[in-house]
């Protein structure tokens, strides 16, 4: 790069951090913006357009067209060669512009006696907020010197625009992160909440984007640049070679760490005035584009890993080390890009509500959602981009919609809605100590899930007979250290003191997949959830499961006792993890411990193997539990935490239905007790269904119970069995229609 066109960059910012630093209003800073960029670079015009909308872009300030296009002339994101810029997020840059693919001529700007186009985008981390155009009148490309030092200056104005510094009349110059947006997700947990925005992992703010002293700035980079590399390579130290994935990953990084080429084009940007941290930011926005635009999947991990070492560095720069010390602001509602189950469950039970850009409802962080009965919304594309700590956010976990920054028409609409969702507790409430007796004059046991301490007061509060699934992991997640057998004891006496003689079936733990515990040596498997899991981990390394049963025995100290092993796929690995009670029984009372006037074990059905286990199965066992999110997703092949695949495929299909039919026949034919406790117990429709088809045992998240009873009480299951019935006859996929037509009559009815 030649040296006089650094040094025009770098005098061409040293200008514009003066003109920012005078106290004027945001049009005129626009405005001597332009004049600097079109004197400096010596073109005729030079025109800055911001979005005014997510779908439209606007004049906001030009030197060179006509004055009265200013906030006139607008476009649509892929119109002209503005919107193309916008759209594509890449330059375009055109010696003969009116002649060029997409060319929109715009009268009232005046520009047709211009020929040479370059515009290039406004953007911040692959967010693009406008085009910063030059124009000229003589049929040349820009050099590629001058087109480099455009998307300098870009990259200052984008941070300049999201510091605010534009700020003026006119939706396009209205502050970013002031107004109203709402954003469309997906139903994650029903509920409606209002609060205030907690950012799970605050962006890094950059208020220094120019800098003139560029030996400091590099200094400043380097520095932070070994600090990166000592602690990449801390991290390959610790980790083993047999995480594959992730020593490739941290090989990237190394990589990327010691890349000459990343580290010359950052020192080539502060060479032209920018700070270090605005050219770290200005090389990720460029990956940015290239990562999103990239078809091949390999380039994009790692194009990934490099976009995610650059946050590292910009962390080390500015000092805003992923815990900011930001305040939780009152009602906080976490915004994150996605979660897992132990980092949720470290905020405890002060969240209002959860909204993820990415997540997915079968994932275990949405289980605790739902067992805390707060809204989650997943798939909230944007709202990391949009939210900041502390920002008014109303959660609508009915319909999966999220308003940030809400005007008062849409708080009081949302008022409107809590009141209405109040009212329903309130109906529910009424019929707690009802019993779950449909019209037919059936009984259904309704139980509650569980987890948590934190979780036993909703025994008395749902109305749930006892706790059908206790998740033992859960206590597992929220530590940072394996507990100890004593401390597992007392916890389990407290959740039985807690229960009050009501049944609790303890499932022993369900570590693997998605349940990740941080002080276990992780494991690189290619498929977790089909992987080392569960009671296959318990079996093969029994030392926990052994130390877990011994506490439950303790804790049970003379009372009845549940016990239940997670995803059994076949009969020997029911008998070697009864076997394992057995043992723990007998070192009991050898130790002349109180052992349990009751000892109940049973297996969790989650995989469809399981239903076609040999009858003795069903005798030897003493209940069973069908844990419907495993078991659908196995029997569907359909990742429960890949939304695109989950939501194909109802639970109410007629294949799945009358495998679960199949299961409740064999059950009943051994006198098995059967119960359901996967997610889908806790929705009303799905609930009557199973009701319809024999299960006579349900369990769910507290807050379900209410609704589930509800419906069960005002239904016939006899009416529901023949809908679905006649609907397995006809040959549909779903009984899901042909049910809510049957309740749309009873209610017009009823
Ligand atoms: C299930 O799979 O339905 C279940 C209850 O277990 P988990 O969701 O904890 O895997
Ligand atoms: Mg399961």
């Amino acid at each position: 790069m030649p040296q006089k066109v650094e040094t025009e960059s770098r005098k061409l910012l040293g200008r514009l951090r003066d003109a920012m630093a005078k106290d004027s209003a945001g049009q005129a800073r626009l405005d001597e913006i332009v004049r600097l960029i079109a004197t400096s670079m010596q073109t005729e015009v030079c025109s800055i357009y911001l979005f005014r909308d997510s779908e439209t872009l606007e004049l906001c300030a030009t030197e060179g067209l006509q004055a009265e296009a200013v906030h006139q002339t607008r476009m649509r994101l892929g119109e002209g060669l503005v919107g193309r810029v916008a759209r594509s997020k890449r330059t375009v840059n055109e010696a003969d512009a009116p002649s060029a693919k997409g060319f929109r001529y715009m009268p009232e700007t005046g520009e047709e006696r211009f020929s040479s186009f370059c515009g290039v985008p406004v953007q911040r981390l692959g967010d693009v907020l406008g085009v910063l155009v030059v124009q000229s009148r003589d049929a040349r490309e820009f050099s590629a010197d001058e087109v480099y030092a455009l998307e300098v200056v870009a990259m200052v104005i984008a941070e300049m625009t999201e510091l605010g510094a534009f700020v003026g009349d006119g939706a396009a110059l209205s502050a970013r992160h002031q107004q109203p947006v709402m954003i469309k997700g997906t139903v994650g947990q029903e509920g409606a909440v209002a609060g205030n925005v907690y950012l799970h992992e605050p962006r890094v703010v950059v208020t220094n984007p120019i800098s003139d002293d560029p030996e400091a700035e590099t200094a400043r980079l380097r520095e932070a640049i070994d600090t990166l590399r000592i602690s990449v390579d801390q991290m390959l130290d610790q980790t083993t070679t047999v995480d594959a994935e992730q020593v490739e990953v941290l090989q990237a990084y190394r990589m990327f760490a010691n890349s000459r080429s990343w580290m010359r084009r950052m020192e080539a940007d502060i060479d032209n005035g920018l700070s270090a941290e605005a050219a770290v930011e200005k090389e990720q926005s460029l990956a940015r584009t290239r990562m999103n635009g990239s078809g091949d999947a390999y380039l994009r991990d790692r194009l990934h890993d490099l976009d995610d070492l650059s946050n590292r560095l910009l962390r080390i720069l500015t000092g805003q080390g992923k815990d900011t010390g930001a305040e939780m602001p009152e009602n906080p509602i976490l915004v994150a890009r996605n979660i897992g189950p132990g980092e949720l469950l470290d905020y405890g039970k002060t969240l209002r509500a959860i909204v993820l850009e990415e997540g997915s409802v079968g994932s275990h962080a949405a289980i605790v959602a739902r067992a805390w009965a707060i809204p989650l919304v997943i798939h909230a594309k944007g709202v990391l981009t949009e939210a900041l700590n502390g920002d008014a956010i109303l959660v609508d976990g009915e319909q999966g919609i999220v308003h940030l920054r809400p005007d008062d028409a849409v708080q009081t609409a949302f008022q409107d809605k809590i009141a209405m969702l109040t009212r329903a507790q309130e109906r529910y409430a009424s019929i707690r100590d009802l019993p779950a007796t449909a019209k037919c004059g059936t009984t259904i046991a309704l139980h509650m899930n569980a987890g948590l301490m934190a979780d036993l007061p909703s025994l008395a509060g749902s109305g749930a007979e006892g706790v059908g699934l206790f998740r033992t992991e859960l206590q597992f997640l929220i530590r940072n250290k394996m507990p100890q057998r004593a401390e597992l004891s007392a916890l389990y006496a407290r959740v039985m003191d807690a229960a009050g003689g009501k049944r609790v079936a303890f499932r022993t733990l369900d570590i693997g997949s998605d349940k990740v515990l941080t002080y276990m040596k992780p494991n690189d498997e290619p498929n977790p959830a089909m992987g080392w899991r569960a009671i296959r981990v318990g079996l093969d390394k029994p030392g926990v499961l052994r130390m877990q049963l011994q506490a439950l025995i303790r804790a049970a100290n003379g009372r009845p006792l549940a016990v239940m092993f997670p995803f059994i796929a076949q009969l020997e690995e029911f008998r070697a993890a009864r076997i394992e009670m057995d043992k723990a029984m007998a070192r009991e009372r050898v130790l002349e411990h109180p052992l349990p006037a009751k000892v109940e074990i049973g297996a969790m059905l989650e995989t469809p193997s399981l239903a076609f286990a040999p009858e003795v199965f069903f005798e030897e066992v003493d209940f069973l539990s069908i844990g419907g999110n495993d078991l659908k997703q196995f029997f569907f092949a359909a990742d429960r935490e890949n939304e695109r695949v989950r939501k194909r495929y109802d639970t109410l299909n007629v294949s799945f239905l009358t495998f679960l039919e199949q299961i409740i026949t064999r059950c009943a034919a051994s006198n098995t007790p059967l119960s359901f406790c996967g997610e889908d117990a806790g929705r009303p429709v799905e609930a009557l269904c199973f009701a319809a088809l024999g299960l006579r045992t349900l369990s769910m998240r507290p807050a379900s119970i209410g609704p589930v009873k509800h419906l069960l009480r005002r239904s016939n299951l006899g009416e529901v069995k023949a809908v679905i019935d006649a609907a397995r006859a006809r040959g549909d996929q779903s009984v899901r229609g042909a049910v809510s037509d049957w309740l749309r009559d009873q209610n017009a009815t009823g």
